[in-house]
């Protein structure tokens, strides 16, 4: 037996049209991201560290997910930006729709001084790719302060920085041995 929906002139027949639509979300920041963000504006990098276990979790999460513990403002610490490339890519780009790079360049991870806290896929500047190692000592190349930007940053940033750090230059200091870093970068 047919269905009536598959009558050619029943109404709930299924139709089809093809349009363009364009959806824009807006989230609002929850608070311990939008305080990073605004500390971001202000030239400062700051994470939380765990009260139990010490690691320290850039951008801050509220949370110590190895401890599930929570962590406040209390545990806020504004982190250096200087610090270590501690991995890094080289990037080859493809020259599919909307890629504005058209030379190999690098996506590194820098381990901040003093600790854990490590900034995943950063650019890295006045270095030549074939010049990027582990180890490279590197300082944080921040947008003048008119010129920053959060509008990047989401509750599901990974430490994003882009709109207000340009990225990381060479500081010329000897490296720092890359076994130290071994098992010690979380983000
Ligand atoms: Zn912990």
């Amino acid at each position: 037996m047919t269905p009536a929906a598959t009558e050619p002139d029943d109404d709930n027949s299924v139709k089809m049209m093809d349009y363009f639509m364009q959806l824009e979300y807006r989230e609002p920041l929850c608070p311990v991201v939008r305080r990073y963000a605004d500390q971001l504006l202000e030239g400062r990098l700051i994470g939380h560290q765990c009260p139990s276990c010490g690691l320290v979790y850039l951008p801050p999460r509220g949370y110590c997910p190895i401890c599930v513990v929570e962590t406040t403002d209390a545990d806020e610490t504004v982190l250096s930006d200087r610090g270590t490339v501690t991995n890094y890519t080289v990037v080859t780009p493809v020259q599919y729709y909307g890629q504005h790079e058209t030379e190999p360049f690098v996506r590194a991870s820098v381990t901040l001084d003093g600790g854990n806290a490590t900034m995943n896929l950063q650019d890295l500047v006045d270095v030549p790719v074939d010049e990027v190692r582990v180890g490279m000592r590197v300082a944080a190349v921040w947008k003048p302060k008119g010129e920053r930007s959060v509008a990047d940053i989401s509750n599901r940033s990974w430490g994003s920085a882009e709109g207000c750090i340009d990225g990381w230059r060479p500081t010329g200091e000897p490296d720092a041995p890359a076994e130290q870093f071994l098992g010690k970068a979380t983000f």
